[in-house]
């Protein structure tokens, strides 16, 4: 029950209440009604047999009547005097003299009679009148009330059941509404809003607090980008200043350990520079500020362009860069967004690589999807860690490499999120890392 949604939950609930109502409903009507049923064939039977005495009289012990027997309508009577002296029966009426005074229903022949017993006085003597009329046709009727009532539960239930499946339906629409926005805004889109309904019920007020939430998570977010857009803006003078500066100094003739300090501060400048520009970029990215240009890219060419560009810190670090990408695998892309994803991820594996390992990088395309694949054989990444790669400043062991931001990554997951693509990282302790990208081919700019 825990796992229903709540659509079919309510369905279940409905029908289990439908189940138990009619159960309880559906023998009261056929009890009422054959009740009323046997009360008005006990009236009947009663007005006959006043009528029949009416025209009855006792004269010298003699019992005659002057009702005729399509006045009887069919009922069955027997005039006793005392215990059991017959005066009178009707035709076929002669069984009712041996009829206990109890008895109200008597099988006779095969039928069932509804037998009633009345006093009379009449000229001083006492006598009983049996009267009974068969109930076979009010049987028939409450059988086929019977018959009706039972074709008439399931035809209610598939009836009740398919209006309450359209009533919950719509009334649960809104509901669907808040989960896909809430999708699309965990998926980064944070400028969604649901539509307002025209009522305002629960599901109204609902819409309401959510979209009055979402207008301050919205604002909250816009601040914090912002702080870090103006923080990056505020910083990148000074940083200039202080490697203009630490340049002029280092031409100058230095005792050795003024040069080495000035050199530290030398490459904690340029790493500052490098986290500044990635930080602009991402937050340009976020704001919508950057405008993304695709264009036709032949993405081996691509791939050897930025290799030659890393070459030399690659011999550095002893690591060897092949690029395997099918040479027809093309794609519509940003050129430089691309460009600066490879280089992320192929720095990436420059840095954490080993000497003598190798990166290398493979593309082919299937139909409109084009899958890139940069492997190495470097330190990998713990288990521990893997999922948190992509965040901001995030950086598994911060003593491995002083020159990272920890921003590489989540500047690559946003390229990828505009290019509505898709990134995935298998890697291990040890056993050196892949990374999987899957883009749209043909994916022109919105
Ligand atoms: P950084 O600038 O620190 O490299 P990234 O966002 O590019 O920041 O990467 C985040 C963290 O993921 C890195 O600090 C590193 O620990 C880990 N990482 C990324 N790529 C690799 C790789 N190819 N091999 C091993 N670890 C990696």
């Amino acid at each position: 029950m825990n796992r229903l949604k709540i659509r079919a939950k309510m369905l279940l609930l409905y029908m289990i209440f439908s189940v138990v109502l009619l159960s309880i409903l559906l023998p009261l009507v056929y009890r009422t009604v054959s009740a009323s049923l046997y009360q008005s064939l006990e009236s009947d039977i009663q007005l006959t047999v006043s009528q029949m005495m009416a025209t009855s009289k006792m004269q010298h012990g003699e019992f005659t009547t002057k009702i005729s027997p399509e006045e009887m309508r069919g009922l069955s009577a027997c005039v006793l005097a005392g215990k059991n002296k017959v005066l009178f029966t009707t035709q076929n009426g002669n069984w009712l003299q041996n009829i206990e005074k109890e008895d109200r229903q008597v099988l006779h022949n095969g039928e069932i009679f509804l037998v009633i017993q009345e006093k009379y006085e009449m000229d001083n003597h006492k006598l009983t009148v049996v009267a009974g009329s068969s109930i076979a046709s009010m049987q028939k009727s409450l059988e086929h009330l019977r018959l009706l009532l039972l074709a008439l539960i399931p035809v209610y239930l598939g009836f009740s059941g398919l209006c309450a499946f359209f009533i919950t339906k719509r009334a649960l629409r809104p509901i669907a509404k808040i989960t896909e926005t809430a999708k699309t805004i965990g998926s980064g889109d944070l400028s969604q809003r649901i539509k307002q309904l025209p009522v305002k019920d629960e599901v109204g007020e609902l819409i309401d607090a959510f979209n009055a939430m979402l207008d301050k998570v919205e604002h909250s977010f816009q601040r914090e980008r912002q702080f870090s857009s103006d923080a990056s803006h505020e910083l990148r003078t000074p940083v200039a200043v202080i490697s203009a500066c630490t340049e002029d100094a280092l031409t100058e003739p230095q005792s050795a350990e003024t040069r080495r300090n000035l050199e530290s501060i030398r490459k904690e400048t340029n790493r500052m520079n490098h986290i500044i520009s990635q930080l602009l970029l991402l937050t340009r990215g976020y704001e919508g500020r950057y405008r993304v240009e695709k264009e036709e890219i032949s993405l081996s060419e691509m791939v050897e362009s930025v290799m030659e560009e890393l070459e030399e810190q690659a011999a550095k670090a002893g690591i060897h860069l092949e690029n395997q990408v099918e040479e027809t695998v093309s794609l519509v892309a940003d050129q430089s967004l691309m460009t600066q994803l490879l280089v992320n991820i192929l720095t990436n594996g420059i840095k954490y690589g080993r000497p003598g390992g190798v990166v290398q990088v493979y593309g082919d395309q299937e139909g409109n999807q084009v899958t890139l694949r940069i492997k190495d054989d470097g330190i990998g990444i713990g288990p521990e860690d893997l999922p948190h790669i992509f965040k901001r400043f995030y950086r598994a062991d911060k003593a491995r490499d002083r020159s990272g931001s920890g921003l590489g990554l989540s500047i690559v997951q946003w390229i990828i999120e505009i290019h509505q693509g898709d990134i995935t990282a298998e890697s291990e302790i040890g056993g050196g890392t892949v990374f999987t990208i899957k883009l749209p081919k043909n994916k022109t700019a919105e």
